[in-house]
C-alpha cells in the first residue's frame, strides 16, 4: 500500500491537490479542491503525469473561489462524483450536478476505492467548511489549508497523521505593515480567517507526539508571507532544518510526495 500526493497549486491564486492510494492493482485518485480554470487544471494534471479521466472523485472543502474553481464543469465533463458539505452546496447556489453530488459532513467516513476519507469542520468564514484526512489503511495524510485557528476538534481529527499539508498563510508583521485595507487584515488574522506561520507551527508541534513526521507549508499569501519565513517557523516545531520543509507554491504546487 502506498499513499502519495501532489499539490497542483496553493494560495489565493487557486488550490488543488491530488491524493493517490495504491493497493495492489487498484489505484485511486482523489482531487481535493479545484480552484483553477479547467484548462490550467488539466495542464497541471498533465505535468503530474495524469489525465482528468484518472480522477475518481472530487472533494471540495468550501465555496471560496480559490477552491471551487472549475469543479462543476470538470465533474460534469468527466462524470466524476463530487463531494461537499450541504452548506458549501447551498453557498454555490445548489447547481444541478446531474446525480454526481455526494453530501458529506463532519465525522462521516467516506470510502473511495482504495482510500478512506474523513472530513471535519474547521473555523473559517465559509458556510460549512470542511478539511479532511485521507488514508490507505496504513498511512494517514492530513489536509488543513483554510482556518483561522486550531480548535480541539481539529487537533483530535488530525492526531495520527504522518504528513500534513498545512496552511502557513501569513507572517503577522508583514500582514500588519502591508498594504491590505484594515478590514481585510482583521479578517485574515481573526479566528475565522487564515493561519499565521506561528499558529501553524503550534499545530505541527502539538501533532508530533501522535506521529507527525512531515509538514508541507501551503496556502502562503503572496503579499504577506515568504517561503523562508514559513520554513523558519515550522522547522523548530518539526525538529528539522528549514530547507527540509517543503513549500507548495501558487504556480507549481509541490512534487509528488509520499505521505
Ligand atoms: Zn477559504
Ligand atoms: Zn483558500
Amino acid at each position: 500500500m502506498t499513499l502519495r500526493f501532489k499539490n497542483l497549486g496553493s494560495g489565493s491564486s487557486g488550490n488543488a491537490t491530488v491524493v493517490q492510494a495504491r493497493e495492489g492493482a487498484q489505484v485511486t485518485h482523489l482531487l481535493i479542491d479545484c480552484g483553477l480554470g479547467i484548462r490550467e487544471l488539466c495542464k497541471r494534471l498533465g505535468q503530474a503525469g495524469m489525465l482528468a479521466e484518472h480522477i475518481d472523485a472530487i472533494f471540495i472543502t468550501h465555496e471560496h473561489a480559490d477552491h471551487i474553481g472549475c469543479a462543476r464543469s470538470l465533474a460534469l465533463r468527466e462524470r466524476i462524483p463530487i463531494y461537499m458539505s450541504h452548506g458549501t452546496y447551498m453557498a454555490i447556489g445548489e447547481p444541478d450536478l446531474e446525480g454526481l453530488l455526494n453530501i458529506v459532513a463532519d465525522g462521516h467516513d467516506i470510502a473511495i476505492g482504495a482510500m478512506h476519507v474523513r472530513p471535519f469542520t474547521v473555523p473559517h468564514d465559509a458556510r460549512e467548511p470542511l478539511q479532511l484526512t485521507c488514508t490507505d489503511g496504513a498511512t494517514r495524510l492530513g489536509v488543513l489549508t483554510d482556518l483561522g485557528r486550531a480548535s480541539d476538534h481539529v487537533l483530535q481529527e488530525l492526531a495520527g497523521c504522518a504528513t500534513l499539508l498545512l496552511e502557513c498563510n501569513h507572517d503577522p508583521v508583514m500582514l500588519e505593515t502591508g498594504s491590505y485595507p484594515w478590514p481585510l487584515k482583521r479578517r485574515i488574522s481573526g479566528g475565522w480567517g487564515h493561519l499565521a506561520n506561528e499558529a501553524a507551527a503550534a499545530i505541527a508541534l502539538a501533532l508530533r507526539d501522535s506521529g507527525l513526521k512531515q509538514v508541507i507549508a501551503a496556502h502562503l499569501s503572496e503579499q504577506n508571507n515568504r517561503p523562508e519565513l514559513a520554513r523558519a517557523a515550522l522547522a523548530p516545531a518539526m525538529g528539522c532544518e528549514p530547507h527540509e520543509i517543503h513549500v507548495a507554491d501558487g504556480s507549481n504546487g509541490s512534487g509528488w510526495l509520499t505521505a
